[in-house]
């Protein structure tokens, strides 16, 4: 069953968000045919909206205000729900990131609709979509099929493929004019902490290291890795408690979640709490020097021995591998 599916456009720092032509990959499994509407919220957007064009949206249509300029779900719900207003669609697509975690149930509670979150896969055969998730921590997944109302789900990056980028597409943009009222937070600036490089969130490689790391020094082999190989860094908790990075780079049940292409665990035990943020990445690799460590039991590939020796070396021969690619 053709349906129009809305996809909400995510804007960080003036740029969108990978996993919102993710979520476009996902809209259009959903839409069998019909038509992909790209959504765009924010103070000054519209120069975004070729790009999700670009990515597979047939059009988009934006929302501007300065009321908008920072994220509140107050007013991001406004303007989207005058979007939905206008569109009637069949279908909604966010990723499942801190904005897509907040705004979507709030949009769910309004439209008085199910919601389907944090999806990894979507399975279009045999006329039912079916949509999978993980579940307590990653230990097991469940599939879930939508037998009535809205199609509405959020989508966990790094998990589902966009589509081929096609310079060549064109779509029409039309801007929705909403009156933002009555918000109840005005955030008037945003100071981030300052990250090197990769968002961790949505990188391809990860380089994390735990406790075995030592010391805020030990990182530096391992920011070296994840440089080389276009990748962020990441710890456990025992290394953030420990004060040898920020816990922003925290993964794991009270960290972040993170389903990279390849995973370096580096002196990490391979607590069941670290294994629910990383344990769905695609490949794992683990560098410990207690074989019987946990974490080689999620491992595909491992390693027994010192980081200290065995990260440089590895950073030797992908830098290796570079020059001779
Ligand atoms: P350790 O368990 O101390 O392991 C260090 C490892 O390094 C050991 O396996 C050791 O063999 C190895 N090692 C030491 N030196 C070297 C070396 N030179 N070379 C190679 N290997 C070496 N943890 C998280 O990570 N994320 C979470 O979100 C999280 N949430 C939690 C929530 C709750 C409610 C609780 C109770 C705990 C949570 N934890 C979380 C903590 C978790 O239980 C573990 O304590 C923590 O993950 C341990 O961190 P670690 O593996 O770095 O340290």
């Amino acid at each position: 069953m053709s349906r129009k599916v809305l996809v909400l456009g995510e804007v960080r720092d003036g740029s969108l968000r990978n996993v919102s032509f993710e979520a476009i990959g996902a809209a259009k499994l959903a839409a069998d045919g019909g038509e992909i509407v790209g959504v765009l919220i924010g103070e000054s957007v519209s120069g975004l909206a070729n790009e999700l064009v670009q990515y597979g949206a047939d059009r988009v249509v934006t929302v501007e205000d300065a009321k908008l300029k920072q994220y509140t779900s107050d007013g991001f719900s406004q303007a989207l729900l005058a979007v939905i207003d206008s569109e009637k669609p069949e279908g909604l697509f966010f990723g499942h990131t801190a904005l897509g975690k907040d705004l979507a149930p709030r949009i769910a509670g309004k439209l008085n609709s199910g919601l389907i979150s944090d999806v990894t896969s979507i399975d279009a055969a045999g006329g039912n979509l079916v949509f999978t998730r993980p579940i307590y921590s990653g230990k097991a997944f469940e599939k879930k099929i939508i037998t009535d109302g809205l199609v509405f789900a959020t989508i966990r990056p790094n998990n589902i493929e966009p589509l081929q980028k096609d310079g060549s597409r064109s779509g029409d943009v039309s801007s929705l004019s909403v009156e933002i009222k009555d918000l109840r937070t005005i955030i008037k600036d945003v100071v981030r902490k300052a990250t090197e490089g990769v968002d961790l969130s949505e990188a391809k490689v990860i380089v994390a290291g735990g406790r075995g790391v030592k010391s805020v020094e030990g990182f530096e082999p391992l920011k070296e890795l994840a440089q080389v190989l276009g990748g962020a860094v990441g710890a456990s908790r025992g290394a953030c408690d420990a004060d040898y990075c920020d816990y922003s780079l925290q993964i794991g049940q009270t960290g972040k979640v993170v389903t990279p292409d390849l995973y370096i665990a580096c002196g990490i035990s391979g607590a069941i709490q670290h294994l629910a943020g990383m344990s769905n990445s695609k490949v794992i690799v683990a560098i410990n020097k207690d074989p019987e460590a946990s974490i080689f039991k999620v491992a595909d590939y491992g390693i027994v021995g010192d980081l200290f020796e065995v990260v440089p070396l590895l950073t030797e021969e992908f830098k290796k591998l570079k020059v001779n690619a």
